[in-house]
């Protein structure tokens, strides 16, 4: 294409592009931004680790507690994580303008209590994730606080228990 042609487009068109920063960007209704966890929300579960391609969320045991850290330098924005999240606790933001000078300023944290085997005191998983799987679960109170180990013992002890009791003198 001749570059007289390629002029007479452009003044047809007109500008096409935004003068940021001293205008507005333009954000499509699909643009994506950083996330933000609610830690009111989150349990803990870890399902947006699993997803995350770009390790920028991760799960961590950290002193008694599970660390939940997001760091956006490592984000590339593509939303799984707020697709998986079972409690709904991620928000896909519109926010771009991230850069700082400080890396402090890039790492968000949403730390978990862990709840323990209440026979051998092994960490179990964090207490809020417990807390939500008992509201929708057939699971006993007696079990919840049990560590999977610990768990099948009690069980296998209960069924032998009443084994025993149906096979015994009637
Ligand atoms: S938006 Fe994508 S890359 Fe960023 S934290 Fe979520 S899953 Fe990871
Ligand atoms: S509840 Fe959502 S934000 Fe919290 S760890 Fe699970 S998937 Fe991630």
């Amino acid at each position: 294409m001749s570059l007289v042609k390629i002029l007479e487009i452009a003044l047809r068109t007109g500008r096409v592009t935004r003068r940021y920063p001293v205008e507005e960007p333009l954000l499509t209704p699909e643009f994506r931004g950083s996330i933000e966890v609610d830690p009111s929300k989150c349990w803990g579960c870890g399902a947006c680790t699993k997803v995350c391609p770009s390790n920028a969320l991760t799960l961590t045991p950290s002193g008694k507690g599970l660390v939940l850290e997001y760091f956006v330098g490592r984000c590339v924005f593509c939303g799984m994580c707020a697709e998986v999240c079972p409690a709904k606790a991620i928000t896909v933001t519109k926010k771009f303008e991230l850069a700082s000078k400080n890396l402090r300023d890039l790492r968000s944290r949403v730390v978990h209590e862990v709840l323990r085997c209440s026979v051998c005191g092994a960490p179990i998983t964090a207490e809020a994730e417990v807390r939500a799987v008992v509201k929708v679960s057939p699971i006993t109170e007696e079990y919840v606080a049990l560590c999977p180990r610990c768990r099948k013992e009690r069980f296998t002890k209960s069924v032998a228990l009443r084994i025993g009791a149906s096979s015994g003198p009637s």
